[in-house]
């Protein structure tokens, strides 16, 4: 995890703030909108610590990616929930009015300006490690320096695939984008099923892509489990790709959930 953190000048270190919005997307992922305080800045990328009250005066606190947009009035999650983890199970009946405090400060280096100036971007993600680029590319001009931009969103069910038709949609206006959605627990749910490296290893993700990933020109972007980042980043290694270092453009960048 990366840990740099950017206060918001002028606000207290945490504030309170109201739902106003649910989205279950399944009986454990959904998506939460909460109000914004004035003055609360951050970019695509960004994460930042949300608080729910556990047990008598305490408080269970998680760092959550931001999916919303900077010319959003609300801020947005997309959250799993965890059998027995203690925020999932604070955040399990959470409805519109209902009070989360939120850090003042922004946190992280997953930020799409750090990568060297490339010709496709590639966003692989598994599971709600899909929400930061759904900040990216609701961004307008985020991504305008790329040519091809390729999302890669692997999840266990059909169900989970948080934002479909949105990208879908997306992906019609904006020629550029190829979204290729892979579940791997429903045979034939989506064209591509299978892990994300090993669909890489084996040539079939770039055959689906339309694209070679070559990090002569490809930027990657990855973000979700620790396997997954693990193995990208073995396979990025030996394929020539770059890290980025703080002041210091890279080719691929990486966010591990935990
Ligand atoms: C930088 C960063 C950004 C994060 N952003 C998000 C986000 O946008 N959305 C989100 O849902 N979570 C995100 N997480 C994970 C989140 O902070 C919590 O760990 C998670 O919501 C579970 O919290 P918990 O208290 O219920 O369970 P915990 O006790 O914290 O975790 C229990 C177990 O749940 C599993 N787990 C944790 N997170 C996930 C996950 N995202 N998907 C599947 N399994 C998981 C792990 O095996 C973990 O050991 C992020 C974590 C980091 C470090």
């Amino acid at each position: 995890m990366n840990t740099l953190a950017t206060r918001n000048a002028d606000l207290p270190r945490s504030t309170t703030q109201t739902v106003t919005a649910v989205r279950r997307w399944t009986d454990t992922l959904l998506s939460l909108r909460i109000d914004r305080p004035d003055g609360f800045r951050f970019s695509p990328g960004h994460y930042v610590k949300l608080g729910l009250p556990a047990g008598a005066d305490d408080a269970v606190w998680r760092p959550y990616s931001i999916v919303s947009v900077e010319a959003d009035d609300e801020l947005e999650f997309l959250i799993v929930l965890i059998p027995g983890g203690a925020f999932s199970e604070a955040l399990a009946g959470i409805e519109p009015g209902h009070p989360v405090m939120l850090s003042s400060s922004i946190f992280g280096f997953f930020l799409e300006p750090q990568l060297s100036p490339g010709d496709t971007l590639w966003m692989l993600a598994t599971g709600t490690g899909l929400g930061p680029y759904v900040s990216l590319l609701r961004t307008p001009g985020a991504l305008d320096r790329y040519r091809r931009l390729i999302l890669v969103h692997s999840v266990r069910l059909a169900a989970e695939l948080a934002y479909r038709d949105e990208l879908e949609a997306l992906a019609v206006t904006d020629t550029r984008l190829r979204y290729l959605p892979i579940v791997t627990r429903e045979a034939g749910a989506s064209a591509l099923s299978g892990r994300i490296p090993a669909l890489i290893a084996d040539g079939t993700l770039a055959q689906h892509a339309q694209t070679p990933l070559d990090p002569a020109t490809g930027r990657v972007m990855v973000c979700g489990n620790p396997d997954f980042t693990t193995d990208m980043r073995a396979l990025l290694n030996a394929r020539d790709f770059v890290p980025c270092r703080r002041g210091n453009a890279g080719s691929m960048l990486f966010e591990k959930y935990w």
